[in-house]
Formats: C-alpha cells, sequence, structure tokens
C-alpha cells in the first residue's frame, strides 16, 4: 500500500534530533510523500529547504502565514513568498497553511481576515491550491471564500480544508468550490461523532489523509508526538466508516491527493 500524509510539519523542533529515523520509519509504513506546510516567512524557507535537500525521500512543501502570525504578514512578505514559490516550482505545490483561527486569536480577526483574502489571491496568481486551516471560524471562511469564488480566485481544485471539523452541511458547500477535505488522527479517537458523518457522506474522490504532526496523535499512541507513520491507522478508520478494505482507502486517498497537488502525472515517491 502507498499513502500521502498531505500535512506534516517535520521541519519543527520536535525532529530536529531524529528526522531521519522519523521519515524512514514513515516509508517503511509505505508514506511515499509528504507535504511540509509553511506557517510563516522563516517557517515556508524551513519547509523548502528540508523538501529541497531530501526530496529523494518523498518530500513537498507549501508556503503561507497561518492565521497565528497573520500579523507577521505584509506586501514585503508577500513577495517573498512570491519569488520563493517560482524559484522552487518543483517542490512548492500549495499556498499554505492560511486560513483563520478564532479559538486563539493570536492575530486580530481583521487582520486574519484580510491576509487570508490576500493569499487566496497570490495562489491564484501562481495557480496553486491553498490548504485552509479553519478554526471555529467556519462563517467567516465561508465569506471569504465565497467572494474568492465571485472574484474567480478558485481553480477547479481549489484546494484543501485541512483537519476538516466542520458539519456535513459546510462541507457540500466547500466541495461545490473545489475543495477537498483532509482528515487526521481524531477520527480515530472515541468520541469522534462529527467527522464520522462527514467522511460517510464525502464523495471518495475528495477526501485526504494528514497527521498534522506533531499535533492531532491518532490511537493507540494519543498522548505522545505524531508522526507520518501513523497515516495507516488514520486509513483504517476512514476503510471502517467506508466499509472497504484499506487497500482501496489508500489508493484512493493518494490518488486524491496527487489530483490536488498537481502531483497526477509524476511517478510514485
Ligand atoms: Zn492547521
Ligand atoms: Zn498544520
Amino acid at each position: 500500500m502507498v499513502w500521502i500524509d498531505t500535512h506534516a510539519h517535520l521541519q519543527h523542533k520536535p525532529y530536529t534530533t531524529d528526522f531521519a529515523a522519523v521519515l524512514a520509519r514513515s516509508r517503511a509504513a509505505g508514506v511515499s510523500l509528504v507535504l511540509l506546510p509553511g506557517t510563516d516567512l522563516d517557517d515556508s524557507r524551513d519547509a523548502i529547504e528540508m523538501a529541497t535537500r531530501h526530496g529523494d525521500l518523498g518530500l513537498i512543501a507549501a508556503i503561507g502565514v497561518h492565521p497565528h502570525e497573520a500579523k507577521t504578514f505584509s506586501d514585503t512578505v508577500a513577495a517573498e513568498l512570491r519569488a520563493l514559490a517560482l524559484a522552487n516550482r518543483s517542490c512548492v505545490l500549495a499556498i499554505g497553511e492560511i486560513g483563520l483561527d478564532y479559538h486563539y486569536d493570536f492575530s486580530p480577526r481583521e487582520v486574519q481576515r484580510q491576509v487570508f483574502m490576500d493569499q487566496l489571491k497570490l495562489a491564484r496568481e501562481l495557480d496553486l491550491p491553498v490548504i485552509v486551516h479553519d478554526r471555529e471560524s467556519t462563517a467567516d471562511c465561508l465569506e471569504i471564500i465565497g467572494q474568492a469564488a465571485e472574484q474567480g480566485l478558485l481553480r477547479e481544485v481549489a484546494g484543501v480544508f485541512h483537519c476538516y471539523s466542520g458539519s456535513l452541511e459546510t462541507a457540500h458547500i466547500l466541495l461545490k468550490h473545489g475543495f477537498y477535505l483532509g482528515f487526521d488522527g481524531p477520527i480515530t479517537f472515541k468520541n469522534a461523532r462529527k467527522a464520522l458523518e462527514v467522511i460517510a457522506g464525502c464523495p471518495r474522490d475528495r477526501l485526504v489523509l494528514e497527521t498534522d504532526s506533531p499535533y492531532l496523535t491518532p490511537e493507540p499512541h494519543r498522548g505522545h508526538r505524531n508522526s507520518p507513520e501513523y497515516i495507516p491507522l488514520i486509513g483504517a478508520k476512514v476503510a471502517e466508516i467506508w466499509g472497504c478494505p484499506i487497500e482501496e482507502v489508500a489508493a484512493r486517498t493518494t490518488l486524491n491527493a496527487r489530483t490536488l497537488f498537481g502531483l497526477k502525472d509524476l511517478k510514485d515517491g
């Protein structure tokens, strides 16, 4: 079985000492490709640096400013992100993670909304899909996505709502706008309800898997550092919900991730 982890922060501190071992175990578990999302300009540079250095090990990158860091965004940062994307076409495959986070409110909401829109424009200009982070901000996310759609800023393959936690009703609106839905470790938790309903109702060609490492570790490793090697545990839960063999989930979600990030025509790895 071949898997893709569409969201893992392997360039972050928890992996500095044993990054190579984590990646080796992930590949042994069948994870052929891992996408490293950026959270601010420096972190985006780190993602590119790691993906370039270890591209042969199946690493790709996304660059962008996370809503937590929205207050660091400026025209200069936008110009730097644009230059990075253009100079690293083969490894920068998305803009993200971008969006809104009203749980922590680390940046003023007004600033988050503006920076989200600015980066949707940047993604359109670069013809890249977006990786959207939405935490307790779904109504505003939908409003901004609606405005972006009206302005022609969404590609046919618009991007992914990562760690999707919304309702099935919201999911259908996002699917209509060309978004995929990303699911993580929490779907393996005992108290998971809403996500399971969304997975059951989501078209199988629009679902991707992600770990969001080092966060959101699936059962039975909950409480420990997460790793792309646990992707099959999330896949197993999806197989249970879909009532199909796990091989089918691996093949389906891998193909979906390839379509989402424009990797369809590339060979494995
Ligand atoms: Zn996120
Ligand atoms: Zn993340």
